[in-house]
């Protein structure tokens, strides 16, 4: 079961789509990486890392955490206030740095 989640500024209303799962990847016999969603089950199993959507909350800039390789300062400004995007709720809005996120009720959906 996957979960997908809006993010909404309450400030600006700046959005932020989420997804529970983040990208699931496995590798080739290239080391190529390659990405798995549901219902693919077969190529999910084979999955070894996950890249995480991530939000830097000082500058905003949005990037891919490999689950395999973590980072733990953004790549841009170099802050270590970075957060996964699914986990957003009550964070500072890096867009405005004025209001706060929440999630939209009425984007809420499980699938
Ligand atoms: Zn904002
Ligand atoms: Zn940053």
């Amino acid at each position: 079961m996957a979960e997908s989640r809006t993010f909404v500024c309450n400030h600006c209303n700046k959005t932020i789509d989420a997804w529970s799962d983040g990208n699931p990847y496995y590798l080739d016999h290239k080391d190529e990486k390659h990405y798995a969603y549901h219902p693919d089950h077969v190529n999910l199993a084979m999955c070894i890392g996950n890249d995480k959507p991530h939000i830097c909350l000082s500058c905003g800039y949005e990037f891919k955490l490999d689950s395999r390789f973590p980072i733990t300062n953004c790549r841009k400004c170099n802050s270590e206030n970075i957060a996964d995007t699914f986990k957003l709720n009550g964070e500072q809005c890096p867009a405005c740095h004025r209001g706060a996120f929440y999630i939209d009720p009425g984007r809420f959906c499980v699938t």
